[in-house]
């Protein structure tokens, strides 16, 4: 099997260097964005099997851009997975509202990252 590919969304450079560094050297074939207009020509150029969506960006925001790839019969099938900094119970429902997936809370817990993501993966695997 070959390795999952992940694209990753954050307009933090540290965040986003985190988050893929982390992934990477777990294996996986790792994509980066740091803004929803790049995020969704990659995802149209190299389709990844999961996301992990920051919701605050300039410009367009997560929420909005999984909107997008939700709405579209091409791009619905990918997990989403919002990043955000609040853990807030509203945040959870408007992420879910918007299609995602999942969420994880920021600040990053490196050690239960891989493992949540391992999780997220399995499930599309074992479904298809
Ligand atoms: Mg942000």
């Amino acid at each position: 099997m070959s390795a999952a590919c992940i694209l990753v969304v954050d307009d933090n450079p540290t965040n986003l260097k985190l988050v893929s560094d982390i992934l990477q050297f777990e294996g996986y074939q790792i994509l980066k964005a740091s803004d929803a207009e790049s995020a969704r020509q990659m995802v149209h150029d190299t389709p990844p099997d999961l996301i992990l969506m920051d919701i605050a960006l300039p410009g367009m925001d997560g929420l909005t851009l999984t909107r997008l790839l939700k709405a579209d019969e091409t791009t619905r099938h990918i997990v989403i997975v919002a990043l955000t900094a609040f853990a807030m119970k509203t945040d959870d429902a408007r992420a879910r509202e918007a299609g995602c997936d999942g969420y994880i809370t920021k600040p990053i817990d490196t050690r239960t990252l891989p493992g949540t993501v391992a999780g997220y993966l399995r499930g599309i695997r074992g479904s298809s």
